[in-house]
């Protein structure tokens, strides 16, 4: 595609000029001629349609009719001055409203005319109107125009207000097409065209804001969500290949002595096939010469903890620093404590840092990153934020990914010689699509499989009425030496009244346990750092045998003995929250159980989350229904959805077609990886267009 007429304002296009353009510009962020040409229809109306007056029943239905307007008159004072009239056709009438009069709408409305109008019913206090309608004299002209196909646009009130209805916007869409047709060009090659079945990229165009038939539309739909996906997998990939061959990475020549000992001496249980699997790929990686960049998934308990371990023994074993970040301190001090005795037999130096660690501690253990006395740190984000200055960082790993933003990870290596390889573990899976669309120019690595002898989790959902019940089942549990926990929601805005919720629910549980009998640790984000700590170990030493706590140890708190999880309040969790809360017990030999505990009153959607954590374990299924439930953008937390790299596509029914075409340019780019193939000549062109100049594709990149 050209880019200089495309790159035209929108100011110079026929009817709109510098107001509409500045109005366009605030209320639709749409510039430029390509943006507006990418502003697609979200849906069509059938305009060969007409209604009748006395059929109008519902409101909010949309109507066409055709009649005459009689009386026209303006009523209220001021702001409330509005401009009311009465239109008629054989069968009654229907008032309609203008919330602004002006002299020049009075003028518009002729009475006694012959009217086509389109609108929204709208029903106050039992009397129906349409307020804003729009009004077209009748015409035999205008007859014949109407499709059964009329797209409607994104709008804002604003734009109604100043006059840019849907019919005016779809005017300027016309006048654009006009302007552009020829500069519209094909930019996939004629092969996958064929291959594909797949409408020209003009007529495509074209087509999605003009349709003919429903056929027709659909056949736009599918070729520009094609060239949608076609062109963010083919970058992505070769994003990563392109930073394999730019990006050198510290080579780790062997497995090293610190690896073989720990495999050999230390390691009390077997690896599974896939933790095997997977650390095969990321000694792979290492000792390719190439910076690695590489997400490792896997399910709540399936033993990613080891895996990260091990890779940072052969950074260690090369003579190189680890570090491993995790999202909170607990989780910083589980790994650390998990692995100092192990650490000291291989004569590994092991610190922790934290944002709550001690200043003087702080300064000698930064002295000994510098000097390379310290081999393996864990810590939070203190890790980057803190001044830390490491003397050879050859991995860094990242627990429990879905809380650090992209940003953040850049900051690990920006002092090193070369980026040190990351590695980066998600908490939760990744629904496939998401993540080949999301991470695709990652290496991606998945743990399918459970340790041996796990059971399922069984899961009931229950209300406050089935609470004696529940105490007795925990009593039992209590009374077999297993540990339970208790959690409470705490979100933000509600604060304080979760907090009260919570220290309750403490006493309640403290009068119904009581002591010399039972002891109770209370864990909460209001408590500094060591009586965290201290209530942790106590429940880690089964001094305590409840866990009554906020969603601090929602992820990663890894403590075989407990086997019941209760989730009070329920329905105000995610899904992916409840899951990575369930996935705290189920980690040992013994049967484990999840209370989901809601109110009787439930909303349609808190249900089904309900529904699917009784019928599944499988965090891969989670995800799936989570992006469905909440869309995409929600899923990555703290991207918005306008970050996400789709306009036309949708991730979630659209997965097939992304699967497809994932692999699609996955050949093509293994049989010609720098494009260099006659029939591939064009798709380099429009990659390298996009990625040098951002063209027409900012909203992939
Ligand atoms: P997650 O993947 O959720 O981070 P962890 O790494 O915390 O899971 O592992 C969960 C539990 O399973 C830990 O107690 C760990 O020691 C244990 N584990 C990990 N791998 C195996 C294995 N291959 N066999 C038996 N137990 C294992
Ligand atoms: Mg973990």
């Amino acid at each position: 595609m050209n880019g200089d007429i495309l790159n035209t304002s929108i100011e110079f296009l026929k009817g709109v000029g510098p107001n509409r353009a500045k109005l366009i510009k605030n209320e639709l962020n749409i510039s430029n001629f390509k943006e507006l040409l990418f502003q697609f229809p979200y849906r069509y109306i059938d305009k060969t349609k007409y209604h009748k007056i006395s059929e109008i029943n519902s409101s909010g239905s949309e109507v066409q009719l055709i009649g005459s307007i009689k009386e026209l008159r303006e009523i209220g004072i001021g702001s409330k001055k509005r401009l009311v009239a009465n239109f008629y056709d054989k069968t009654g009438n229907i008032q309609l409203v203008w919330f602004k009069t002006n002299k020049w709408l009075v003028d518009s409305i002729k009475l006694n005319k012959t009217y086509i109008l389109f609108g929204k019913v709208n029903e106050f206090n039992g009397s129906k109107s349409i307020p804003h309608p729009e009004l077209e004299i009748f015409n035999n002209d205008n007859i014949k125009k109407r499709t059964n196909l009329f797209g409607v646009y994104p709008s804002t009130e604003n734009l109604n207000k100043k006059g840019v209805t849907n019919k005016v916007f779809s005017k300027l869409i016309e006048e654009l097409l006009i302007n552009i047709n020829k500069e519209i060009k094909e930019n996939l090659p004629e092969y996958i065209l064929n291959k594909y079945k797949l409408m020209g990229r003009r007529q495509a165009l074209i087509c999605i804001h003009k349709p003919r038939a429903i056929s027709e539309l659909k056949l736009a739909i599918e070729r520009l969500k094609f060239e949608e996906i076609f062109y963010l997998q083919i970058r992505l990939i070769k994003k990563n290949i392109t930073r394999k061959e730019k990006i050198k990475g510290y080579r780790f020549e062997k497995i090293g002595d610190k690896f073989d000992n720990f495999y050999k001496n230390q390691l009390k249980f077997n690896l599974t096939d896939a933790q095997k699997r997977v650390i095969k790929e990321i000694r792979n990686d290492l000792g390719s010469g190439a910076q690695m960049n590489r997400l490792l998934q896997g399910d709540v308990g399936s033993g990613k903890t080891i895996v990260a371990f091990m890779s940072a023994l052969i950074a260690i074993g090369n003579g190189y620093q680890a570090c491993i970040m995790t999202p909170t301190e607990i989780l910083s001090y589980q790994h650390y404590n998990k692995f100092k005795n192990i650490c000291k037999a291989l004569n590994i130096n092991i610190q922790v840092l934290t944002g709550s660690s001690k200043t003087s501690y702080k300064r000698e253990l930064k002295e000994d990153l510098k000097s390379g006395k310290i081999n393996l740190l864990v810590g939070t984000h203190a890790l980057i934020y803190d001044s830390v200055d490491f003397e050879n960082l050859g991995l860094a790993i990242i627990d429990e990914q879905h809380k650090f933003g992209v940003a953040q990870r850049s900051k690990l290596w920006h002092k090193n010689k070369f980026p040190p390889h990351v590695l980066i573990m998600t908490a939760t899976p990744i629904p496939r699509t998401l993540a080949m669309s999301v991470y695709g120019d990652l290496d991606m690595s998945i743990i399918d499989e459970l340790p041996p002898g796990r059971k399922h989790i069984k899961t009931f959902h229950q209300t406050n009425r089935d609470r004696l019940k529940l105490l007795d089942f925990l009593k039992n549990e209590i009374n077999h030496g297993r540990q339970v926990y208790v959690v409470y929601p705490l979100i933000k805005e509600s604060e304080k009244l979760d907090f009260k919720d919570l220290l309750d629910g403490y006493e309640t549980f403290s009068r119904d346990f009581p002591m010399p009998d039972y002891h109770i640790s209370i864990i909460h984000g209001k408590m500094n750092n060591e009586d965290k700590e201290y209530e942790m170990q106590r429940f880690i030493e089964n001094k305590t045998q409840i866990l009554v706590s906020t969603t601090v140890i929602e992820v990663g708190v890894d403590i075989p003995n407990a086997t019941v999880m209760v989730i009070e309040s329920a329905e105000r969790f995610g899904l992916s929250q409840l899951h990575q809360l369930r996935g705290r017990v189920g980690r040992g030999k013994y049967q484990s159980y999840c209370f989901l505990i809601t109110g009787v009153k439930k909303t349609k959607e808190s249900q089904i989350r309900m529904d699917t954590m009784v019928q599944t374990n499988d965090g891969f299924i989670i995800a799936e229904k989570d992006l469905e439930l909440r869309g995409p953008g929600n899923i990555m937390g703290t991207q918005q959805s306008g970050d996400m790299p789709f306009k036309i596509t949708n991730l979630i029914s659209d997965s097939k077609i992304i699967l497809k075409i994932r692999k699609l340019v996955e050949r093509i780019i293994s049989k010609d990886p720098r494009l260099e193939n006659e029939n591939n000549l064009l798709i380099h062109k429009n990659l390298k267009m996009i990625i040098e100049k951002k063209d027409i594709w900012e909203y992939i990149s």
